[in-house]
């Protein structure tokens, strides 16, 4: 993806703000500032939270820049980024999980039958959640694994 530096500044600057603003965290928290771990930020920041990027996805998409980063470096920087609570890792079914920035809060429905990735509002969770913590006194992390089920599209085949 050449030019993508360009890309982002010309969003507003405010993808450009969410990286500056995860470098400071890194930095306050006393860690050194790599041109690797600069990287592996600008492409969490990029994914957006909707490309549901696996840690092998995000190592390409480093090394298009910066091709001779050891894929241990990134997958430390990764552990980093998420006890910082910048990102969390999302399990959507088998398989490895996938990288978010901790402040988009979206739950995950995955389609057991096609595999399509429903994005939910966490709202719909919350009386749930205040629910189980009241009643079972139980604190409930809901974007840890995605819910499984079927889509709207899969239900209506299977109905018809
Ligand atoms: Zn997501
Ligand atoms: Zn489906
Ligand atoms: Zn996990």
């Amino acid at each position: 993806m050449p030019g993508r530096r360009e890309v982002l500044r010309n969003r507003g600057g405010t993808s450009v703000n969410a990286v500056e603003g995860i470098v400071a965290k890194l930095r306050a928290s006393g860690q050194r500032m790599t041109a690797s771990r600069r990287a592996t930020i600008e492409v969490l920041v990029a994914s957006g939270n909707h490309r549901h990027l696996i840690a092998e996805d995000i190592v390409g998409e480093v090394r298009v820049h910066l091709p001779d980063v050891a894929e241990s470096t990134i997958y430390r920087t990764l552990s980093a980024l998420e006890e910082l609570g910048v990102i969390i890792h999302v399990h959507m079914g088998h398989g490895p999980s996938t990288f978010h920035l901790a402040d988009d809060t979206h739950q995950h429905l995955v389609c057991q039958a096609c595999g399509t990735v429903v994005e939910a509002d966490a709202n719909f969770f919350q009386a749930l959640r205040t629910k189980l913590r009241d009643r079972v006194g139980f604190d409930a992390d809901f974007r840890h694994f995605a819910i499984t089920g079927t889509c709207a599209a899969c239900s209506a085949k299977s109905a018809g």
